[in-house]
């Protein structure tokens, strides 16, 4: 259950405009979730906090430095993109995400953002953050506001209601509720990512900001320095290398799919030649599968070997990782009964069919049990 709390004003920031809630404490108590309702704020904690209590907020600053980065950053992309000189696409939308963020831009097929004017957005971008300048947030009651903005909030109503615009230098203002950083520097740099097309005719444009920036650089180079030692190649060449590897893979695959069936066909003259002496036979493949086992089973029907009583069991797979299985015979009391023994022997055999009994087991522990029980019914 979640408790809540009110104060007003708040330290931690409720979710709003786009941007994500803080997280913290009330004292020693976690406080989850900040929602704004009207013009309180409610904490969502999972213990009770004493009401009348002095406490000390406390706020995770790095999950709010890294939102105020990112949507600081939004306001700037936007205001950049919808500049006529690069090519004026206003921003209908936007998320914070998790690891990466995006602004959804009123586009047309005859009227989608470039990949030169992507550059140059990016360019600009990173060329205003290097000029440092300041950002003012300036709010002004919302009682006295000549006029309420679109964005506010339809319950945000009362006496201490403001409006909130953040102004970046004289690039952009913004009515806005949520936080942001007081210098374009802290962006430190924005990252253009890629762009999808979605419902109607809108883009999405994902970017990075700041902090994520560096992340996602950092991650990048651990994995392309892991691939460069796998793939005896640098980054340069891993598209090429990996595409020619799952080739040559799918390549193999015939290969050794044509080998299975060959060998198949080796191991069903020596089964049926045992089958017919012994009235039973056994087989296993660690490296064979289903298909395989279908193949043998295919081959010994075709030689009419199973007749009358006579029991064939066909398995396959890693002793540890177990494997199919294939019980074959004409007479259903003798397969039923060889199905009955050898569940007793293996673990966790599942499996059905009629005359021609086929499951799998987990482990092939107890095969050896297994076909002793074969042998036991086969020959009587
Ligand atoms: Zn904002």
């Amino acid at each position: 259950s979640s408790y809540t709390h009110c104060s007003t004003p708040p330290v931690l920031f409720p979710e709003g405009g786009g941007q994500p809630h803080d997280t913290g404490y009330i004292g020693s108590v976690v406080v989850h979730n900040v929602q704004r309702r009207g013009l309180e704020h409610i904490h969502y904690t999972k213990e009770p906090v004493e009401p009348g209590k002095e406490v000390e907020v406390v706020l995770d600053w790095e999950r709010r430095w890294d939102h105020m980065q990112q949507h600081s950053g939004q306001h700037l992309l936007s205001a950049i993109l919808g500049k006529e000189e690069f090519g004026g696409f206003q921003t209908v939308s936007w998320n914070l995400g998790d690891t990466r963020s995006h602004v959804e831009l009123a586009t047309t097929p005859t009227h989608t953002p470039t990949a030169a004017q992507l550059a140059a957005v990016e360019s600009e971008i990173n060329r205003l953050i290097r000029e440092a300048l300041p950002v003012r947030t300036v709010a002004v009651s919302a009682t006295d506001a000549s006029e309420r903005p679109d964005s506010l909030p339809a319950d945000y109503v009362g006496t201490h209601s403001v409006v909130r615009t953040v102004h970046i230098a004289d690039v952009d203002a913004n009515p806005c509720c949520g936080t942001h950083v007081t210098n374009l520097a802290h962006l430190q740099a924005v990252k253009l990512l890629h762009t999808d097309r979605i419902r109607g005719n809108n883009t999405r444009l994902f970017f990075l900001v700041g902090g994520r920036v560096l992340g996602a650089l950092g991650s990048a180079y651990a994995v392309s320095r892991d691939l460069t030692a796998v793939l005896s190649g640098g980054q340069e060449t891993f598209v090429e290398t990996a595409g020619r590897l799952v080739k040559e893979s799918k390549g193999q695959a015939k290969v050794i799919k044509t080998l299975l069936k060959e060998i198949a066909g080796y191991v069903a003259v020596e089964l049926a030649a045992r089958v017919e002496a012994s009235g039973h036979a056994e087989h296993h493949r660690e490296d064979g599968d289903m298909d395989y086992l279908l193949v043998l089973a295919g081959l010994l029907k075709e030689k009419g070997v199973l007749v009358g009583a006579r029991v064939v069991m066909l398995s396959a797979g890693e002793k540890a990782r177990g494997g199919p299985m294939m019980v074959l015979g004409v007479d259903e009391e003798r397969v039923n009964e060889v199905v009955k023994g050898i569940t007793g022997e293996l673990d966790g055999v599942k499996g059905g069919g009629k005359g021609r009994w086929q499951g799998r087991v987990k482990t092939w522990k107890g095969l050896e049990k297994a076909w002793e029980v074969v042998g036991k019914v086969g020959s009587q």
